[in-house]
């Protein structure tokens, strides 16, 4: 039987699954095929796992068994800073490049049990520190829609995975935009989550207080499945919330917000200006009231994102010192050694934010820099908590231009920056953020919308979607 991987979702499958239509490793075997086909111009694999069939077998069992849920046997990309135990995490960086895994992260664990199958490890900006994945240390992924185009980032391999059939979902992390831009770039639904909920343990740390793991899939449903799989607590991750402070749904006022003198700012490309007016027509049309909203302290989001991530950067990868993880230059000197490896092994853009970092923690600026940043990132979650009070949720496009050519924004990094103009405050305040597609240009290049809600308010995010996706 061919399976048509176009039009495949988790529901599909997993009835096909249980009925007995095929099994888990023709399955998997439909997407090997296309990776084989298609991964050596997309690059969106770094690594399909060898133990790939094997995975599929203990799925199967499952079933046979009756202990399936709807992730069994659901073929799954990772991205390259997740750990897989016995599989190498590299973050797509060279001071990474052998290193394999003692353990499972726990988004892995939990889907383990679910017997969710690992396709592979895919590319990303090393470090996740991009919007384009063409930081990674090994290569550029292309967007599968146009490949003179890049993918977004930092999470581009998970999403050129999904969007060239190689996988049916994908998981990616998101510090200031690395799901939601990516998705919207390949014509895809991705999910960053509220701070704390899905575990961070075993995630190779990019800014700890901002970083988050989320689904990516063709559709907000699959996306909400895979969410549900990961969305517990973890004893191992210190900000996982505990169960008991976790929310349950609340009826929706049907009230969105649009921030309009944020998005009058410079920068926005007028179609996709254009684009977003005609989703508040939609959504309008869904029955949904669309108010302005003040936000008048949103637009330093960006801002604050660019010195509270350095400077956890720079102390995050302190650890890579060469002795410790990872690429060891043999020197005859301990400071050498550190200094030859760190060189060696990190990439341009890792050394530029390490720098930065390093600076805005020093002696006599921290307080000027790190410390205001920290008292403007309360005032902006403030200012949100207080609108969400008004709004069920608050609207704007998920980037602000077009997915752009190779080479375009990669010399000048302030306008690769601003790709995450829209997504950071999301990041800044802990909230929960989706974008989801939004019709296409004249090129066939997609418009993303960007919903964003209150903390642990995920339930609404799907419910907005749903209705949003109908109107498409
Ligand atoms: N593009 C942003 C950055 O380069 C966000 C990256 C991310 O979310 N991991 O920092």
């Amino acid at each position: 039987m061919k399976i048509n991987l176009k039009e495949l979702t988790i529901e599909k499958a997993h009835e096909s699954l249980k009925k007995g239509e095929y099994t888990v490793a023709d399955l998997v075997g439909a997407y090997l095929n296309v990776i084989k086909e298609k991964n050596t111009e997309i690059n969106a694999y770094l690594e399909v796992y060898d133990d790939v069939f094997a995975q599929a077998e203990t799925a199967q069992k499952m079933f046979e068994e009756g202990k399936d849920t709807l992730m069994t046997g659901i073929p799954i990309a990772l991205k390259d800073n997740m750990l897989f135990e016995g599989h190498i995490a590299s973050a797509s960086s060279k001071i990474l490049e052998n290193y394999k895994a003692t353990y499972d992260s726990g988004i892995v664990k939990q889907l383990k049990q679910e017997g969710a199958v690992f396709l592979g490890r895919t590319n990303m900006d090393e470090f996740a520190m991009g919007s384009s994945t063409e930081t990674s240390a090994f290569g550029i992924t292309k967007n599968p829609l146009d490949v003179s185009r890049v993918p977004g980032g930092s999470s581009g391999g998970p999403v050129a995975a999904i969007a060239m059939d190689g996988a049916l979902v994908a998981l990616g992390s998101d510090t200031g935009g690395s799901i939601r831009q990516p998705a919207s770039f390949c014509g895809l639904v991705g999910l960053k989550p509220t701070y704390g909920i899905v575990s961070r343990y075993g995630i190779i740390s990019m800014g700890s207080s901002l970083d988050q793991v989320g689904p990516f899939g063709k559709n907000v449903r699959d996306v909400e499945i895979l969410f549900n799989a990961i969305n517990d607590y973890d004893k191992n991750d210190s900000t996982s919330i505990k169960k008991e402070n976790r929310l349950s749904s609340l009826p929706l006022k049907k009230k969105i917000g649009v921030p309009r003198s944020f998005l009058s700012g410079d920068g926005t490309d007028p179609e996709v200006t254009k684009n977003f007016e005609e989703n508040c027509e939609k959504l309008k049309s869904a029955g949904y009231e669309i108010v302005d909203v003040s936000l008048p302290l949103i637009k330093y989001s960006l801002a604050v994102y660019y010195i509270i991530c350095p400077a956890e950067i720079s102390s995050n990868l302190a650890r890579y010192d060469g002795i410790r993880y990872g690429l060891n230059s043999d020197e005859q000197k301990l400071y050498d050694v550190y200094t030859k490896s760190r060189g060696k092994g990190f990439g341009k853009e890792v050394r530029r934010r390490i720098l930065l970092g390093t600076y805005i923690l020093s002696h006599g600026y921290y307080d000027a820099y790190y410390n205001t940043a920290i008292k403007v990132r309360d005032a902006i979650k403030k200012e949100l908590d207080n609108v969400f009070l008004e709004v069920d949720a608050i609207i704007t496009p998920t980037s602000p231009f077009m997915p752009f050519k190779f080479g375009e924004k990669l010399e000048d990094p302030v306008s690769m920056y601003l790709s995450d103009l829209f997504t950071v405050p999301a990041n800044i305040a802990g909230t929960p953020a989706i974008s989801i597609p939004s019709g296409k240009n004249k090129d066939g290049m997609p418009f993303g919308l960007h919903i964003m809600v209150s903390v642990m308010r995920e339930d609404v995010l799907f419910t907005i979607g749903k209705d949003f996706e109908k109107l498409i």
